[in-house]
């Protein structure tokens, strides 16, 4: 898709704002439409009064729409521009678009802001509703999640961190997998050598994290229940030797064809207080479409298993919008995991990249995925249930590259909040991550500046080069 930019120079803002109506588009930027080679076309012209956006399509203009422009305030022009494509783009695309022109991902952040510059919870409404065209339904959850987030927030001792340990191996790789993930078959002989690197990153991280009181430990992936019982107890051993006892430790289980009794008991011996296991979808076709190894019924049988285990703060992550799937059949999954009773559910959609194995197979086997119209229902669904459930949303992030920018959300009974995920998403505290693909976080308590550390996500190139991902990160840390 070609665009023309005519008078300024906001090409973040058209491009964000484009991305909503076409995902996944391949954008290119041209001088005049004269240039312009691709059969649709996007030109937006900055004048003196106002903002002027129009769509081609195969050289001829079908849409375009005006925006006044009554202040030169930098962020009202961003905003005009951004309301001219909206509007031309809608005339020929009738998508519902509950988020309007509000491209963030993180939409309380918005909230957070305004809160700061001395906004009222009205002032507040009255702009996401007239300025940025969000829906009343979508400014109610922005609040709610702020107001949720805020409440964590408060609390937050400055000195204090996150530790993230990714674990980057997974039995299989699902279709939409976009994470570090590598198949064990291929890596079992390598696991070995990661846990000693890991080992030897966590003896550096340990000078740094003793400064600090440990607010959580996140075991993510990948699905670290890959490891076996041995491994797993070697992992936990070590976390336990090195760090302070976190008032949150979370391990995500993820995948339930990698859980084992002795796994879950394991767990509990090294105080882990909050698992995940993620079913995604209660629906066994579509269990086997997007490549996971496991039924329902597996699913429900290591549930009831941990919690025999003891296992009291359980989170199950679902995706909405996998291929094929309807209204009944979203009912079906909630319907079973409501039955199930976790302290909190986490609720994505599911975006499919040009590029994926997703896209892929969906072309191949002729598969249909759910319209983004059918998304909005299946999101008043789950908002139901959660309700059901005694569960409000305490998080949440916007999908980019996704016709209608949905949102994930993440639900939860009072008090079983995951302070981890509030942290991360809010950028309020420094991360400290550890493992192929982790990224660390330096929050600057003061003024909020991030830097980051990032590691190498190969497993080969983390193993080889152990000595420099530490090296690095004292650098970072220093
Ligand atoms: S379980 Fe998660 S990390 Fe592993 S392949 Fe599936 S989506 Fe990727």
């Amino acid at each position: 898709m070609d665009y023309v930019l005519k008078g300024h120079n906001f090409e973040d803002e058209v491009l964000s704002l484009a991305q909503m109506f076409f995902p996944n588009n391949v954008y290119s930027r041209k001088d005049d439409i004269s240039d312009c080679l691709e059969n649709m076309t996007i030109v937006s012209v900055l004048e003196e009064r106002g903002s002027q956006a129009c769509l081609y399509i195969d050289n001829k203009k079908v849409s375009e729409f005006y925006t006044e422009i009554n202040d030169k305030d930098i962020k009202t022009v961003k905003r005009c521009i951004k309301t001219s494509l909206f509007y031309c783009f809608k005339k020929v695309y009738d998508l519902k678009m509950p988020w309007g022109i509000l491209t963030g991902i993180r939409p309380s952040k918005r909230i957070f802001s305004m809160w700061k510059n001395g906004f009222s919870d009205l002032e507040i409404e009255r702009t996401l509703r007239e300025d940025y065209l969000v829906s009343d339904e979508k400014i109610k959850l922005a609040f709610d999640v702020a107001y949720a987030e805020k409440n964590i927030l408060e609390k937050n001792d400055a000195n204090s961190i996150g530790i993230y340990i990714g674990i980057p191996f997974c039995p299989t790789r699902c279709l939409y997998c976009s994470f570090t993930s590598y198949s064990l078959e291929q890596y079992k002989n390598k696991i070995d050598l990661y846990l000693k690197a890991l080992l030897k990153e966590f003896q550096y991280a340990q000078n740094f994290a003793d400064k600090f009181n440990i607010e959580s430990i996140y075991i993510g992936g990948g699905t670290p229940t890959s490891l076996n019982e041995e491994e797993l107890e070697f992992l936990l051993s070590n976390v336990k030797k090195y760090f302070k006892r976190p008032i949150e430790f979370t391990v995500e289980a993820g995948r339930p064809d990698t859980i084992t009794r002795e796994k879950l008991r394991i767990l509990k011996k090294y105080n882990v207080d909050r698992i995940s296991i993620n079913p995604q979808s209660m629906n066994r076709k579509t269990l086997e479409i997007i490549g996971r190894k496991h039924t329902v019924e597996d699913f429900i049988e290591v549930f009831k298993m941990a919690r025999e285990e003891g296992h009291r703060n359980i989170n199950t992550d679902l995706i909405l919008g996998l291929p094929e799937e309807k209204r009944e059949d979203i009912f079906r999954t909630f319907e079973e995991i409501y039955k199930l009773n976790p302290e909190s559910v986490t609720v994505h959609t599911l975006a499919v990249k040009r590029a994926s194995r997703l896209k892929e197979t969906l072309e191949t086997y002729k598969i249909k995925m759910p319209l983004a119209e059918q998304m909005e229902e299946f999101l008043e669904i789950s908002r139901n249930f959660a309700v059901e459930m005694n569960m409000y949303p305490y998080y949440m992030y916007r999908q980019k590259n996704m016709v209608g920018n949905f949102e994930n959300v993440g639900y939860c009974k009072k008090g079983k909040e995951c302070l981890y995920n509030i942290k991360i998403m809010e950028e309020k505290q420094t991360i400290l991550a550890l493992g192929a693909g982790g990224s660390t976080k330096i929050v600057d308590p003061v003024t909020d500046k991030i830097d980051r550390v990032f590691n190498v996500k190969s497993v080969d190139d983390y193993i080889n080069r152990i000595d420099e991902m530490i090296e690095r990160k004292k650098e970072g840390l220093r």
